[in-house]
């Protein structure tokens, strides 16, 4: 059946823009890093998209290597995209990477032009797309001078098959470094896409810290895996459920799912539960809250259900803190190891 977006998708979204940039993203973004490979029913796929975009979320973040296999999540995307979506282009941002490993051999991984331009093209096919509106290089590689995974992202803009730039995983440092470049070239980045929720806020920490350093550099700052991959939420508070991605062995590691740090969410929940908030509802808005400069733009996160989806979304219902609700947060936030891409930010 033909689909036909919700008349209402714009009344409740809040839109922010990125940093200084003429950009929009809406707070909470889609991501597709799960559940849109070929191990997933394309059906669950078509409805999470289609609730999404029927509740304002005209973010859609992709990667070369999302799914599995690697390019599937671009490969459905893409057939639901031309079947669904392709009349709505014009109110989508879709964005896609290259970074992390693709193809074998020398040329499918790192930071080089060759990578980089070769994957965008594969990404546009698989995606059935003309441009996608963003294009990040998806982690820093020391291996690679700056200046040319910089001027690969420049050329990606100028040639019309990306709209705008974005880096991914970079340190604070290594941010300002290539801001600096990005914009001699004519060519600023927009969007930086860190890691960022309760159990994991290494963006707050150095100083300047990421955020703040994003800020300085007039970029915006969109955190993705606000929920922990399914921590933060009710996912494993007794136990851990058959078709979660930990029991599938997928990129969480069921090791951080030890007692004590259930323990940590159970407290969490009850201060979520006060606040009249699901645990993912709370840390969802937490990533969200108002951090004056230095605030995050948007959450992209990850959902294996419209019921899901429209809970996590239901968290824009409240995105105020009290200064106690913050520091009892503050109190059972932080978890050893949670950080799968420090390795990548450090090196
Ligand atoms: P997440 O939002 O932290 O975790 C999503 C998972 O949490 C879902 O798959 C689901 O797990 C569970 N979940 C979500 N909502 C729930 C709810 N309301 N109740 C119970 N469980 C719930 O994010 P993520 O999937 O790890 O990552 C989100 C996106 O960030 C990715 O798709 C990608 O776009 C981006 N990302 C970028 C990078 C990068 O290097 N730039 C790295 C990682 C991710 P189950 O599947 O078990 O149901």
């Amino acid at each position: 059946m033909t689909y036909v977006a919700s008349a209402d998708r714009y009344e409740s979204m809040p839109y922010r823009r990125l940093g200084t940039s003429g950009l929009k993203l809406p707070a909470i973004s889609l991501g597709l890093w799960h559940n849109f490979g070929d191990d997933k029913p394309l059906q669950t796929q078509r409805d999470v998209l289609r609730r999404a975009f029927d509740r304002g979320v005209t973010h859609f973040d992709l990667a070369n290597n999302y799914g599995p296999p690697y390019g599937s999540a671009e490969t459905n995307f893409g057939r639901i995209y031309s079947e669904d979506f392709a009349g709505y282009r014009h109110e989508l941002v879709i964005s896609s990477k290259a970074g992390w490993d693709m193809w074998p051999g020398p040329y499918g991984f790192g930071g080089s032009r060759k990578y980089l331009l070769s994957s965008l093209d594969d990404s546009l096919q698989r995606m059935r797309l003309d441009y996608v509106d963003i294009f990040y290089h998806h982690r820093p590689d020391p291996e690679t001078p700056l200046e040319e995974t910089m001027a690969a992202l420049d050329q990606a803009v100028r040639s019309g098959k990306a709209l705008y730039a974005g880096i991914s995983s970079y340190s604070a440092g290594l941010t300002l470094k290539a801001q600096e470049i990005a914009r001699s070239l004519g060519t600023p980045l927009v969007i930086h896409q860190p890691s960022y929720s309760i159990l994991n806020r290494w963006v707050e920490e150095g100083s300047p810290s990421l955020l703040e350093a994003a800020a300085q550099a007039g970029m915006g700052v969109i955190g993705f895996s606000p929920l922990a991959q399914g921590m933060l939420t009710s996912r494993y508070l007794d136990g851990i459920p058959a078709d979660s991605r930990a029991a599938q062995h997928k990129s969480l590691d069921t090791d951080l799912l030890k007692e004590e740090n259930i323990a940590q969410l159970r407290e969490l929940n009850k201060i979520a539960g006060a606040r009249g908030q699901s645990l993912a509802q709370m840390a969802i808005a937490w990533a969200l809250r108002d951090q004056g400069a230095a605030s995050v733009t948007s959450v992209v996160l990850g959902a294996s259900s419209v019921a899901q989806l429209d809970d996590n979304l239901d968290a824009l219902g409240n995105l105020e803190f009290t200064a106690d609700e913050l520091k009892a947060i503050d109190t059972h936030s932080g978890v050893e190891g949670i950080n799968l891409w420090k390795g990548a930010t450090e090196s």
